[in-house]
């Protein structure tokens, strides 16, 4: 699984982040960047909470 923030649509409100730590970071831009290639198997929860919590819909997971 891997997870993506668009950053054309991300608003930088750090919900992402807030939920997974592990998985996303705020960059220089102020918006939220995938911190890991490949999400471990024990964040994938996570990974799908933010991707829903995420107001904007900017997070793609696959
Ligand atoms: S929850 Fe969505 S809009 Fe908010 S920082 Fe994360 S990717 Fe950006």
């Amino acid at each position: 699984m891997k997870v993506n923030v668009n950053q054309e649509a991300c608003i930088g409100c750090g919900a992402c982040v807030a939920i997974a730590e592990d998985l996303f970071e705020i960059n220089e831009n102020g918006l939220s960047q995938a911190k890991v290639a490949e999400v471990p198997e024990d964040k994938k929860d996570q990974a799908n909470e933010a991707v829903e919590s995420c107001p904007t819909g900017a997070i793609a997971a696959e």
